[in-house]
């Protein structure tokens, strides 16, 4: 997966191409799917939700530039996985999920492999988690028509985020990244993605 999809189309980052060449991908997947974890495609979890591909996931964690002391947040812990890699880079992850048993199936994941550093909660993300803010990174693992203001609130000065955003009519979302300067927030076009919906509530 490292040397076929990640290497060849701008994975740079040594310390993402680490934490995806030791984490098994396979333990995040179900039984009949385990076989297909090392491909470059998006897979079925429960819910009616899916896992990003591999290159995919490899791109967002880069373009965020985690530090060893950052503090991040996902929204959309889906199987756990990108929560995992997060984790590898970052000193803590808060990871937030609306489907109770998605969350529950991931947490325990995590915590059978060891990573330890990682919260999973039950909320809907387009409302924050103020508990652990300001965050470094911001990861927003689903679709959403704009950028929720909460999370704008909870970046850390320096932080950075990035989000698919589009309309539920797309096909495509294009994948943004924000960087908070003292009271500024810029932003940037990344690339195209497929993500399923955020949904609010
Ligand atoms: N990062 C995941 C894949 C995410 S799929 C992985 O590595 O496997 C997107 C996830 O976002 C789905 O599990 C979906 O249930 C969740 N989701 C959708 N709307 C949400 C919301 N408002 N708050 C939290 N999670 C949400």
């Amino acid at each position: 997966m490292v040397a076929e999809q990640l290497l060849p189309n701008g994975v740079t980052d040594e310390r993402v191409l680490e934490a995806m060449s030791t984490i098994p991908r396979e333990e995040f997947l179900s039984g009949r799917l385990r076989r297909y974890a090392y491909e470059n495609r998006a897979l079925a979890i429960d819910c009616g939700q899916t896992i990003s591909q591999p290159l995919v996931v490899a791109l967002m964690t880069q373009a965020l530039r985690p530090q060893p002391g950052d503090i991040a947040l996902e929204i959309g812990t889906g199987s756990g996985y990108q929560a995992a890699v997060l984790s590898r880079l970052c000193s803590k992850v808060v990871t937030l999920e609306r489907e109770p048993a998605l969350a529950e199936h991931a947490s325990e994941t995590l915590m059978r492999l060891g990573f330890d550093n990682v919260e999973v909660a039950v909320a809907d993300g387009s409302q924050g988690w103020p508990a652990s803010a300001p965050y470094d990174i911001i990861l927003v693992a689903c679709a959403a028509p704009d950028l929720p203001a909460a999370l704008v609130e909870e970046l850390a000065p320096g932080g950075r985020l990035v989000i698919p955003l589009g309309h539920g009519e797309d096909d495509y979302q294009d994948l943004r990244i924000y960087q908070r300067h003292e009271g500024e927030l810029s932003s940037r076009s990344l690339f195209a993605v497929r993500f399923v919906p955020l949904r609010t509530g």
